[in-house]
Order: C-alpha cells, then structure tokens, then sequence
C-alpha cells in the first residue's frame, strides 16, 4: 500500500453505531450473480432499499448513473475520502468503489433496511461498525463456470475477466467471515435460498 492510501485508510470510520433498520451485506466474486440475485431480493422485499455506491470504474453498456452506480471521478472519490463521506471504501480491481455514509446512516435511523452489494474488504468494515449486519456470500459453482459466466456477460475484457478471477480465488478464501453462503448453481434455487434467509429476519 502505498502511504497516501495508508493515510487515507485512517479516516475511514471505526467506531459502533446503534440504527433500526436491517442491514443486509451480499458479497460474492465477480460474476457469480449478485446484481441478478440483488435485483431479485429487491423485486420480492419491496421494503429493502438498495445502497447505490460511487466509483470510478466507467459504466458498462446499459448501466446508469444513479440507478447502478454513482459514476464519479478519482478525484471526487479521493476528496470523498478526505472528508469522510465513506462508511466504507475500497479499491476493488483498480478502482475505488465505495458507500456512502450520509445515505447509510439515514437508511437506517429511519427505521428501513438496506441491501449493501459490496466486496469482502468492505463488509469487514462494515461488520465493524455495524455487527448485526446480515451477512450473505454467494458462491459460484466453480472457477470455471464464473469463468463462462463473465465471458458470456461480454461486458469486460480478457485481461479485466483474468483479474476478476485472480481476486475471486482470494475472496472465497475470505468467505467465513459471512453469517450465510449461498451458492448460486441454478438461479431459482439460489434466489429461493436467498429469501428464505432474508424473511426468517424480516419476521424476528
Ligand atoms: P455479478 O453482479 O456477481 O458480477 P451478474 O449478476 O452480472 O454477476 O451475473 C453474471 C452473469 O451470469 C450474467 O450474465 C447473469 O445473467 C449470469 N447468471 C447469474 N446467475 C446465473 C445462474 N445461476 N446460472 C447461469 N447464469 C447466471
Ligand atoms: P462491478 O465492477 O462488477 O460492478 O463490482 C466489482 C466489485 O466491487 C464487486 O465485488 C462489488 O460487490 C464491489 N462493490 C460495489 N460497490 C461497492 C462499494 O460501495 N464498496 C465496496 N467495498 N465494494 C463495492
């Protein structure tokens, strides 16, 4: 890490905060399905909102600013940082993703849930500060069907999908950090699979 990123990381927040709402955190490697899988769970819970994030990769065909991704420069992301407007950030395959904490916090306090889809560095911020958060990772059958899965995406390219696939052998690595893991080999089931976690907390 090189030191302003050192000196950055310094003002990411640490402390505890108490809120109402559910905080529900999907994470998975790359092309294993989370957009699809969001996309269902915010279809079916009509009352989990979704934390749209900033970052600086460019959008992909069909994505739009504020509706998949805020799409901002370096330089807002990096003056993000400085301030404080992330509750969480990371830099995720060159580019800095992040959450914002202003619209977290508000999410929250106002007593509705929200759908987080970030990466594993991220949720372990997060799970910080918020500890009851209910962590989900999705699995990709194998390697070599998240290898297929990216490729007939057709929205990245070769050297982009290599790197995508480096970062998910490191990521699954990771995956017992999470509350549940789901794998996502067929959609119904793993949509089914998904919800049923889901609704055993909207019930508690
Ligand atoms: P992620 O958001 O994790 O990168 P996507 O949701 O974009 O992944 O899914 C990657 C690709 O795989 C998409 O083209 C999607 O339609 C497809 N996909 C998702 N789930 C499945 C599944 N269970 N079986 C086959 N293809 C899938
Ligand atoms: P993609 O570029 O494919 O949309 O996302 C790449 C990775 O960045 C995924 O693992 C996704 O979960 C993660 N990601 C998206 N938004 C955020 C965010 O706000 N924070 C963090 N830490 N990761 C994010």
């Amino acid at each position: 890490m090189t030191d302003p990123e050192a000196r950055l990381i310094e003002n990411q927040p640490e402390s505890k905060r108490s809120s109402s709402g559910r905080l529900y955190i999907l994470s998975a490697p790359s092309g294993a399905g989370k957009t699809t899988l969001c996309q269902e769970i915010l279809k079916h819970f009509s009352t989990i909102r979704y934390s749209i994030s900033h970052t600086t990769r460019l959008p992909r065909p069909g994505e739009k600013d504020g509706v998949d991704y805020f799409f901002i420069t370096e330089e807002e992301f990096v003056n993000g940082i400085q301030e404080g407007s992330w509750a969480e950030w990371a830099k995720v395959h060159d580019n800095y993703y992040g959450t914002s904490s202003r619209f977290l916090d508000n999410i929250l306090l106002s007593g509705s849930d929200i759908l987080l889809d970030i990466d594993v560095q991220g949720t372990m911020k997060i799970i910080k500060q918020y500890p009851d958060a209910i962590t989900i990772f999705i699995m990709p059958p194998s390697l070599e069907k998240l290898n297929q899965r990216l490729r007939d995406r057709g929205t990245d390219s070769d050297e982009v999908i290599e790197k995508r696939l480096q970062n998910a052998k490191e990521e699954i690595e990771r995956k017992g950090i999470y509350k549940h893991t789901v794998v996502n080999d067929q959609l119904e089931k793993a949509k089914q699979e998904l919800f049923q976690i889901i609704h055993q907390y909207q019930t508690s």
